[in-house]
């Protein structure tokens, strides 16, 4: 069988290729402790799954509008305003099926073959594919830890060129937890508004953020930012909703109105059931949003704290998501079982095999020094796979 080209252009989502290897191994009866996920771990909250059992009773289950009903873009216009102070109106807003979605459709209607999109490192390990897909060049700028894998406005604006068209930005990041400050991102902001470049700003972790910190999206940074940027988001990871597939981005009525037509020959509208939760995510109460962001940052102490008391093991602090990526490579070049471990691929596999502990190599984020451990999963699962890693590691010769 022919299989078109731009097919062996992308890989598998290696985060859901590693969850379906552990949920196969755990299905055979291994003891896998699952450190892969990109989901929290909570139930969506009850007063949300209830809207959309109101909507299946109330029959709410035909086609939508394309772009999404009224209702639900009313309430990510007033979440902008309210969160973000970016106002928008409804012909500038459109509901797809995730965050992800929003990004892809993005990519499509904006990229195109000689063009050029920025993305900084460690990234989420979609972004690259995404910009492959539409024919583009992904243009990969390596952040460094001694900056707190922070983008610096130097690389930002060595990294431009003429055929540059965006950078895809997002913070707190996954995989290693960084944020901006306010002093940072006007930095970052004033390279972009100089050189003209878009901005896509995935905010998806945006409630996900530690000790206090403000978050600020780039577009809130002035009326000429806002022009350039298409701010995306999602009620995924915000509200522990990653099965029902909702996400939207926000931006100039062209850029949206081309997005809206490209569903319209793809997916069409996203669930109309789900479109309702969502409704009710956005504008219900928000208790659970800080509950699940209290335990979240009490995992991130107890993981950081861990791994860096392990012998040559460096872990950043994450400031947001739910993620810590540290630097492993000291364990590089040591060998167990007559095996050599080299590289963050070979190590996660080792950590699988040897101590059921399922991880993605960090070399799918662009650094390969590194591993992502995602500990949206009980303290108690933390605890006990953090000592597994630990004792692999030190078996390590
Ligand atoms: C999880 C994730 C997404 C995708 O979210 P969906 O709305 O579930 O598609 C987008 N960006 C990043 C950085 C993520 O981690």
């Amino acid at each position: 069988m022919k299989i078109a080209a731009r097919i062996s252009l992308i890989k598998p989502s290696p985060t859901l290729t590693i969850q379906a290897k552990a949920n196969a191994l755990k299905a055979a009866g291994r003891d896998i402790i699952g450190f892969g996920a990109g989901e929290p771990d909570f139930d969506t909250p009850h007063n949300i799954k209830m809207a959309a059992v109101r909507a299946i009773e109330a029959g709410f289950t035909k086609y939508t509008p394309v772009g999404g009903i009224d209702e639900l873009k009313d309430a990510v216009i007033a979440k902008l305003q309210r969160d973000n102070r970016l106002t928008y109106k409804r012909s500038e807003v459109v509901i797809s099926c995730g965050a992800k979605h929003s990004l892809f459709n993005i990519g499509q209607v904006l990229f195109e073959e000689g063009d050029e999109v920025l993305i900084p490192s460690p990234y989420w390990v979609s972004y690259t594919d995404i910009v492959y897909l539409t024919g583009a060049r992904p243009v990969i700028i390596k952040t460094n830890t001694a900056d707190d894998f922070k983008l610096q406005p130097s690389q930002l604006e060595a990294a431009i060129t003429p055929r540059t068209r965006a950078i895809i930005i997002s913070y707190p990041s996954n995989p290693a937890g960084v944020s901006y400050s306010l002093k940072e991102l006007e930095a970052l902001a004033e390279v972009i508004v100089r050189k003209g470049i878009m901005v896509i700003s995935d905010d998806i972790y945006e409630k996900i953020i530690y000790d206090g910190r403000p978050f600020y999206t780039l577009a809130s940074l002035g009326d000429e930012l806002k022009r350039l940027s298409i701010v995306v988001n999602g009620v995924s990871k915000t509200y522990s909703m990653t099965g029902w597939r909702i996400g939207y981005c926000a931006g100039a009525e062209e850029i949206i109105a081309a997005i809206t037509k490209y569903q319209s020959q793809n997916t069409s509208n996203p669930t109309s059931i789900a479109q309702k939760a969502a409704v009710e995510a956005l504008n219900g109460p928000q208790e659970s949003v800080e509950m699940m962001r209290k335990e979240f940052q009490k995992r991130r102490d107890v993981i950081t704290e861990t791994l860096n008391a392990i012998p040559d093991v460096t872990c950043l602090k994450p400031q947001g998501a739910f993620y810590v990526f540290p630097n492993v490579a000291a364990y590089y070049g040591r060998s167990f079982g007559g095996k050599t471990i080299t590289n963050s691929a070979e190590m996660a596999n080792y950590l699988l095999d040897e101590s059921n502990v399922a991880l993605v190599p960090g070399a799918d984020f662009g650094h390969d020094d590194h591993i992502r451990i995602s500990y949206a999963t009980s303290m108690e699962q933390i605890e006990k796979g953090l000592e597994r890693i630990r004792a692999a590691l030190l078996r390590l010769r």
